[in-house]
């Protein structure tokens, strides 16, 4: 089933359009389909293990690369589902290391060097993040040490396949740009304590998409997404009586970005989508989760244009219009 949002249709026909008369001007042997960007989130979730949305896991396809941002729990599942070998990841950027954004690594790393169809990666893994990355790679590499050793001898797995292709940064900059496809990382603000933490921008054949990461209000991220296309935000909330029953409520929502505050955000950067991911919705016997309808509705508080509530496996084509197709199980 597509799923295509009609709200804000208006600038994408008229984009189109343009487009087609531009393409009808031109010899037909001369025209090729314009590249897309596309997006699939793998996880929609936090740390709450449940099974309709996986860990914190987006795939970004961009000209020849598969890359992954953040590898939430079950992120190998869900590339399976898409019959992706997990030895076909090119590259792995991480926002920050909250387990729930790291626990699914280990899993593709490993996994996907067995023989197929897991993947047979023969090359390292690369893996990009701030600083910190590589001592927790090294503990990883010690932890599976010996897996890895087993299986050198008895199933001669090649031992470049193993190893980390690691890439630290410290500050907001380019970290990827290759083949056309640009990566950009800029600090957000999880918390005092939550050092470092980032966001990335995608930027791909004139088409972009920004992945907050985990973040409370920030400036440096509306900054960072000026014209973007898509903006793929993590949102968290909690019903007033909760609050009052539980201090450590509020400090779970002091992390995070409220639906009102995510609304100022995307009415700053006027996307052509809004989307949310890493949903922290909190409950409790007494009180139940905010519904997906009152997300919206809280968020429209500050914003008018197309927005959604991502789901797993919900995957957006960024060409010159952005559609969004929901996952056929
Ligand atoms: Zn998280
Ligand atoms: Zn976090």
């Amino acid at each position: 089933m597509q799923t295509v949002r009609r709200n804000l249709i208006a600038k994408p026909e008229i984009a189109f359009s343009v487009l087609a008369l531009l393409v009808a001007a031109l010899p037909l042997s001369g025209h090729t389909q314009a590249p897309t960007l596309d997006v699939t989130l793998l996880g929609t979730g936090d740390p709450v293990p449940r099974v309709d949305r996986f860990g914190p896991s987006i795939l970004v396809e961009a000209g020849p690369y598969r890359l992954l941002f953040d590898a939430g729990r079950g992120a190998s599942q869900r590339l399976t589902q898409l019959d992706i070998s997990l030895g076909d990841i090119d590259a792995v950027f991480i926002t920050h290391f909250h387990s729930d954004h790291l626990s699914g690594l280990p899993d593709i790393w490993l996994t996907g060097w067995l023989p197929p169809p897991f993947g047979r990666r023969d090359q390292p893994l690369r893996v990009i993040g701030p600083d910190g990355l590589t001592g927790i790679l090294d503990g990883l590499r010690q932890a599976f040490d010996p897996d890895i050793q087993i299986r050198l001898v008895d199933e001669q797995l090649p031992p470049r396949g193993i190893e980390f292709d690691i890439s630290e940064y410290s500050a907001d900059g380019i970290v990827f740009d290759e083949e056309g496809v640009t990566v950009t990382a800029f600090a957000v603000d999880h918390g005092q304590y939550i050092k470092p933490s980032y966001g990335y921008r995608v930027d791909y054949a004139g088409r972009s998409v920004v992945l907050s990461g985990d973040t409370r209000f920030d400036e440096n991220l509306i900054e960072a997404a000026r014209g973007a296309d898509v903006v793929i935000h993590e949102v968290a909330a909690a019903r007033e009586e909760m609050l009052a029953f539980d201090e450590r409520i509020q400090l779970i929502l002091d992390h995070h970005t409220t639906p009102e505050e995510a609304g100022i955000v995307f009415d700053r950067i006027s996307p052509k989508l809004a989307i949310y991911s890493h949903l922290t919705l909190l409950s409790s016997p007494d009180s139940p989760e905010v519904t997906l309808d009152e997300l919206i509705q809280r968020t429209r508080a500050n914003y008018a244009g197309r927005l959604l509530v991502g789901e797993d496996l919900m995957r957006i084509e960024i060409g010159e219009a952005v559609s969004v197709h929901r996952f056929q199980y």
